[in-house]
């Protein structure tokens, strides 16, 4: 009978050989800085998701420090048991303030956050129809939810509204899946246009806003969900809704019922990023001029967001673009299947307000020698 490592270790050859073996390394961040240190080398990264900055704020990290010597290192229960400290309320008074919401409630991560919304909200014999884009934990809560799954093209509303006309009679219920900024494009979904289709084909919109928090102008949704540990720099996420929305996924949302809540420090730091969000919108200012600077070089539209993919294509030459960029001392991953569709594997540039001018020169100086071996 073949062992388990037996197998394990084909699986992992055919991945190595397609150029999709996933290899983590160790980075010593340092503070203040988009600066990594990887094996006694110091690079400058464009890879983090850190955009303003505020993970390493001092006030941030004093009011994550600040907590644990309140309230200790973890949370000690799930939220409904004991560990719903007072944090939390604060936090999501906040969030459901600059998301113009009714309401909102912190999960322990915005995988969680989504993968417990979806599965509350539709069940087998509901229908979801999600961009194309969606990110992986949209997806795995569609699964999980037993609802038909249905993938409309990016952005194409043309296909939404076809599939809408299509299916939806068949289905009791409907969930539209989308984000505000897609993850790995950085490009923004018509929230206004899809929650007018959505409207009159009697569906739910729900909207990922993980990498729009601090970027875009506040959107309505059925259901907005979140991170804690993007912009905001710290871990977490939430969902953000009506009062009546956070009522039954306390009921009903397993990913927060059956998970231990978060330390107080992730979530009092959070609640700092989110009022230096509010009161320095210049940090977002910054991160998307210099984002634009690299978009106009690399002879693309312009954007809000601070996500720049620049599209390989295959997973080796993607690969070798990276390698060949840490050469010159710049950390930018690559992107690869699954994570992005086949034949569009990517270097994913990202800008933070910690970056400098200077910064962009030396990365642009570094894309002129990969684009001569692209
Ligand atoms: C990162 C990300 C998540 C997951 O958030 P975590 O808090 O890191 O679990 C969800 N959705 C999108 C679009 C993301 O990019």
């Amino acid at each position: 009978m073949p062992v388990l490592n037996d197998i394990l270790k084909i699986r992992l050859e055919t991945q190595e050989k397609a150029g999709l073996k996933r290899h983590l390394s160790t980075h010593a961040i340092e503070f203040l800085s988009p600066i990594t240190r990887h094996e006694g080398r110091d690079y400058l990264h464009f890879s983090g998701n850190d955009y303003l900055g505020l993970r390493t704020h001092p006030h941030v990290m004093q009011a994550a420090m600040a907590a644990i010597d309140i309230h200790g290192a973890g949370a000690g229960a799930s939220r409904l048991v004991l560990g719903n400290h007072k944090a939390f309320g604060e936090l999501e008074i906040a969030l459901a303030a600059y998301k113009g919401t009714e309401s909102a409630l912190v999960f322990g991560s915005g995988y969680l956050a989504n993968i417990g919304a979806i599965t509350a909200l539709v069940e087998q014999g509901d229908l979801i129809l999600a961009d194309k884009f969606v990110h992986a934990c949209m997806l795995d809560g569609a699964q999980l939810s037993g609802a038909t799954v249905k993938r409309f093209a990016h952005n194409d509303m043309g296909h939404l509204t076809s599939l809408l006309a299509t299916h939806r009679s068949a289905h009791s219920n409907c969930l539209i899946l989308t984000e505000s900024v897609f993850s790995m494009d950085g490009d923004c979904a018509p929230i206004a246009e899809i929650q007018a289709i959505a409207q009159s084909h009697d569906a739910w919109l729900m909207v990922d806003d993980a990498h729009g928090l601090g970027f875009v102008k506040p959107f309505s949704a059925d259901v907005i969900s979140g991170t804690l540990s993007k912009a905001l720099g710290s871990y977490g996420g939430y969902v953000a809704g009506s009062s009546v929305l956070m009522q039954h996924l306390i009921s009903q949302a397993r990913s927060f019922i059956f998970s231990t809540g978060l330390p107080a420090s992730c979530v009092t730091a959070a609640n700092a990023a989110l009022n230096i969000m509010k009161s320095s919108p210049e940090l977002a200012l910054k991160a998307q001029s210099l984002a634009n600077r690299i978009r106009k070089t690399l002879g693309q539209a312009e954007g809000i967001s601070p996500i720049i993919p620049l599209i390989i294509g295959t997973p080796e030459a993607a690969l070798e673009a990276s390698y060949t960029l840490r050469e010159a001392g710049i950390w930018i991953q690559a992107i690869r299947p699954p994570t992005v569709p086949p034949g569009t594997s990517r270097l994913r540039i990202t800008v933070s307000a910690s970056h400098t001018e200077d910064h962009i020169v030396q990365l642009l100086d570094a894309l002129q020698t990969i684009k001569k071996t692209l």
